[in-house]
């Protein structure tokens, strides 16, 4: 008999939330975190008071190679679930945006959550622990799965993976589950930065640069002509002193694809050329009349990269129309994004064809299974990828 039914790798929050499913259904569980600090991320997180879920979650938040392999696990385990949880608990939350959840105190009542969860469930911890290897024992039954640690070697019949992406090295991030899947064979959709700001060519960023903590309400929107995939977003686009950033942005940057040109509509309420030609024979200036509709230092900004500003009485129909159609349709191609030292996830990941929807378990390795982040499914800003973990977490804890 081996010493643990479940061991988990990496105590974040899809760790602990399979760990405290699977330990509430009587199984033995050991945790392996490498860092001293439990739940690193969870703290910094929603700027220090956890989005810890959002009340419209719905699998088109989330962006996969499959887009279908979410639909189980989130339907089993609902953000109605985690705030019963939240509630259970005495944590009090609010409602920010957008059906967005955070808690009136700080993160630190997330993980003390967990870590009291973990306790009732009986749940071990292992903190600072480092893995040397994995390997399994395909003959026996029972004895699944041996760890060597440097606390020396752990055997488990279930090994769940759960040490998230590459985003933020500092908060504990390794490519652990990564090569973990190398190791046993399985596919991964190439990892890539995602929900991270945005950079611009030089020319763009030295025009741009004085504006930068300007944020402008916009529809932003992405359309990759190989893969059909495509995204809008209204939300704020910040100018930043190395390119753009903002809500709207970091969810574009998802979906983004190097080379390729994001779409920023400026002006979503209006219809710019009525605007314009109501305005046709006035000496006003295009710059000024555009600071009516944009913060005042962006439309002079804006005005020198596509449009000199002069009095609209100068402007030709033709013209008019141009600038309307710049003002609803800025091209713009970012020459790359800020990269996994600033993303607050990584998108790609353990290809979702090689695990089973239901219970997170790698089809060709009984056994074996990934939840959270490490998993290509990644969720867009504004708590979907913690009910990502709690749900592919609990879709595992309810079957190790
Ligand atoms: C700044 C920031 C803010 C965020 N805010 C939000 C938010 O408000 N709402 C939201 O929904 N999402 C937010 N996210 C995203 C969210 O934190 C992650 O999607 C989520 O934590 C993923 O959970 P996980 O358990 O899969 O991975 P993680 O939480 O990253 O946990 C992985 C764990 O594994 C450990 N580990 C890694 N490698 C090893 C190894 N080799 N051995 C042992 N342990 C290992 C790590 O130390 C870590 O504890 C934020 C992310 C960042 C970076």
């Amino acid at each position: 008999m081996p010493d643990w039914d479940v061991i988990i790798i990496g105590g974040g929050a899809a760790g602990l939330f399979c760990a405290i499913e699977a330990g509430k259904r009587g199984r033995r569980v050991l945790v392996l975190e490498h860092s001293e600090t439990i739940g690193k991320k969870i703290r910094i997180s929603g700027g220090g008071r956890c989005n810890f879920t959002n009340v419209y979650t719905n699998p088109q938040n989330f962006l996969s190679a499959n887009p279908h392999f979410c639909k189980s696990a989130l339907a089993r385990y609902t953000p109605a679930d985690f705030i019963t949880l939240v509630e259970k608990h005495g944590i009090a939350y609010h409602e920010k945006k957008l059906g967005q959840l955070f808690c009136d105190g700080s993160s630190q009542q997330i993980i003390d959550l967990l870590l009291r969860e973990c306790e009732t469930a009986a749940v071990a911890i292992r903190r600072g622990c480092q893995v040397r290897n994995v390997q399994r024992d395909e003959q026996s039954s029972s004895l699944a799965f041996s760890i060597a640690t440097n606390f020396g070697s752990f055997q488990s019949s279930a090994l769940v993976i759960a040490t998230g992406g590459l985003s933020i090295a500092p908060l504990g991030a390794t490519d652990f589950g990564y090569r973990i899947a190398r190791q046993f064979g399985l596919r991964i959709e190439p990892a890539r930065p995602g929900l991270v700001p945005m950079t611009l060519g030089p020319r763009m960023q030295k025009k741009l640069a004085k504006l930068s903590g300007v944020s402008v309400d916009s529809l932003v929107s992405y359309r990759n002509e190989q893969s059909r995939q495509s995204a809008e977003f209204r939300e704020n686009v910040l100018i930043t002193h190395r390119g753009l950033s903002g809500p709207a942005i970091l969810q574009i940057s998802t979906y983004w694809r190097p080379a390729d040109p994001i779409s920023i509509n400026l002006l979503p309420d209006v219809q710019a050329f009525e605007v314009l030609t109501e305005n046709q024979n006035s000496s006003m200036e295009l710059a000024n009349l555009l600071s009516h509709y944009l913060p005042k230092r962006f439309a002079h900004a804006w005005c020198e990269l596509y449009a000199p500003s002069k009095p609209l009485k100068q402007f030709t129909a033709a013209e008019l129309r141009e600038i309307a159609q710049k003002l609803h349709e800025m091209q713009i191609k970012p020459t790359g994004t800020e990269g996994f030292k600033k993303a607050e996830v990584t998108a790609g990941g353990i290809d979702t064809t090689e695990l089973s929807s239901r219970t997170m378990e790698a089809k060709r390795v009984p056994g074996l299974y990934f939840i959270g982040e490490v998993v290509d499914v990644t969720g867009q800003l504004g708590g979907y990828n913690f009910q990502w973990a709690w749900a592919s977490g609990y879709a595992a804890g309810q079957s190790v």
